[in-house]
């Protein structure tokens, strides 16, 4: 592919002039465990310093949770779970929708804190704010609406009916990328299912699942939803074992998908699975190029990239590469990076940490060693803070591990095919199996290649737009279960046949 010179955009990072933070401390949750309804002292005393990631000062410190931690939570929860998995399908629907109401009257002080503490644009906190709201809601309606099989004579003289049921207590392990939102995901469902649950957020970024507990600990009877916070072979390794909890739900990457497995293994529980992805986003010859460059624009570094679905790994047809790169290169120059107080056209904010910042620098310098180009971008951004240049990556080799490894950053490849039977064998490539894309204005590709990715969300001529109504979950090495949708209702679930003899 001809690469055009580097534009020379230099990108600098855009700070907040005043140096005023996004949150007050008397708007934090209290430092504790919130366990039975109350915030509580960790059992260790040990606390853990929450970082934000554009100054790298610490704003916040969380206990430091132990295994006895999880085992009082654990028991609260066994305690709670029996009258939350009583009621009915509409008293629960409307603690949801109360939930989700205080969550939007709190939306300003949660996208901040959200910001505060992950380095995220104002936009992406607020998206993922009301998305969150929206969740709660649409959970809300679904656990009125969810059916079963028809109650019928399947076998002489016997009638059988298929009742739903709460699993009990629900063990959920959260990551640093969304948060609340991730949080959202499992809790609206476990909820709305009939279960209690403890939850772990990701070390690094607690400080809006603890603020989430605190706003609606007022609407939830006591023991129903925990907050342990602590580090993942401590508090999620328990949670993973517990033999006490039915099920553990982990959105994270690979490695602790499997931690989180071997744990579960002794006492059988259900796992289910979020886990990376390094979605491929297949461009034809007849696809609109500047249309698709303006979509990998969106999916490829919303979130400054730190995004399982993120639009990383572009397959563009040869004969149209040099121009596509061009309208791409065109999009990414224009975005605005910067700390999220800079204004809110800031659309790239930092990694999340030095050590992830570091790991994505790597990225970047071994791909220069080996030969590979940046058409934009390529390196990281002057301190403090942790922003690295949004990037795009050209002529890159099969099997790089630029194109193979989930970097989790503003990165995204391109590589050439030239037909589409080797497009489709060099999406369906790799471990991951999250998410995956096609560009093209063909009617026959459209549906032949879609349904030929091995991905779990395939979109055609979009990418990274979700809806809450429809599942959300991988193949492979992305895990498996389900979020959003009534498909994560049926996860949160098991089916308990009962037959009745009516003869005589
Ligand atoms: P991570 O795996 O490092 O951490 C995720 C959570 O797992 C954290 O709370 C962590 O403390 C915990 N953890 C770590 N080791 C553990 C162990 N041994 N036992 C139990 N828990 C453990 O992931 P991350 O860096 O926070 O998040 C990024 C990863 O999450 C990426 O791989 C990304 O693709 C993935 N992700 C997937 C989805 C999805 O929907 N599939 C969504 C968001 C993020």
């Amino acid at each position: 592919m001809t690469v055009l010179p580097k534009p020379d955009i230099a990108a600098t990072v855009r700070r907040v002039p005043s140096g005023a933070g996004l949150i007050s401390d008397q708007e934090l949750a209290p430092i504790g465990q919130f366990i039975d309804g109350e915030f509580r002292p960790g059992s260790s005393g040990q606390l853990i310093d929450v970082v934000d990631p554009c100054t790298e000062k610490t704003i916040a410190q969380v206990p430091a949770g132990t295994t006895d931690d999880v085992d009082r939570a654990v028991a609260a929860a066994v305690k709670a779970k029996h009258g939350w998995g009583r009621l009915t399908p509409k008293e629960r629907s409307l603690v949801l929708l109360q939930i989700a109401d205080r969550v939007e009257q709190h939306s300003d002080l949660l996208v901040r804190l959200e910001s505060a503490n992950a380095g995220k644009p104002i936009g992406v906190s607020q998206d993922d704010v009301s998305s969150t709201v929206d969740t709660f809601r649409f959970f809300a309606g679904a656990a009125r609406s969810a059916t079963s099989q028809a109650a019928g004579n399947y076998a002489e003289n016997h009638l059988s009916v298929i009742i739903r049921e709460p699993l009990g207590v629900v063990g959920v392990v959260t990551p640093w990328n969304y948060p609340l939102l991730m949080a959202a995901w499992k809790i609206a469902p476990i909820l709305a299912a009939g279960n209690a649950l403890v939850i772990k957020p990701s070390e690094q970024t607690p400080l809006t699942t603890l603020k989430f507990a605190e706003l609606v600990a007022d609407l939830l009877p006591a023991g129903v939803l925990n907050v342990v916070t602590g580090t993942g072979p401590v508090v999620g390794a328990r949670l993973s074992e517990h033999p006490d909890i039915d099920m553990i739900a982990l959105t994270g990457s690979v490695n602790s998908g499997r931690a989180v497995a071997r744990g579960a293994a002794e006492s059988l529980k259900r796992v289910h699975l979020e886990l990376g992805g390094k979605a491929p986003v297949v461009v034809f010859d007849d696809a609109d190029l500047a249309a698709a460059a303006s979509s990998i624009r969106a999916g490829g570094y919303w979130n400054s990239g730190q995004e399982c679905g993120a639009a990383c790994r572009v397959l563009v047809h040869e004969s149209v590469a040099g121009e596509f790169v061009q309208h791409l290169v065109d999009e990414v120059c224009t975005l605005v990076v910067g700390e999220p107080g800079a204004g809110e056209d800031v659309e790239i904010g930092p990694m999340v940490s030095r050590a992830h910042f570091e790991r994505v620098k790597g990225y970047l310098e071994r791909a220069e060693a080996a030969g590979i180009k940046a058409a934009v971008g390529g390196s990281v951004l002057d301190g403090p803070g942790f922003f690295v240049a949004p990037t795009v990556l050209v002529d890159v080799p099969d099997g790089a591990e630029v194109a193979t490894q989930e970097i989790f950053g503003p990165v995204v490849t391109v590589q050439t095919f030239a037909d589409e039977a080797e497009a489709v064998t060099r999406a369906n490539a790799g471990p991951y199996g999250l998410s995956a894309s096609v560009f093209t204005e063909n009617a026959r590709r459209s549906h032949d290649v879609a349904a030929q990715l091995d991905a779990g969300t395939v979109w055609v001529n979009s990418h990274l737009v979700l809806a809450t109504e429809a599942p959300w979950g991988g193949f492979k090495g992305s895990g498996y279960g389900r979020d959003l949708s009534i498909y994560a209702l049926d996860d949160y679930s098991r089916t308990k046949h009962v037959m009745h003899n009516h003869g005589r």
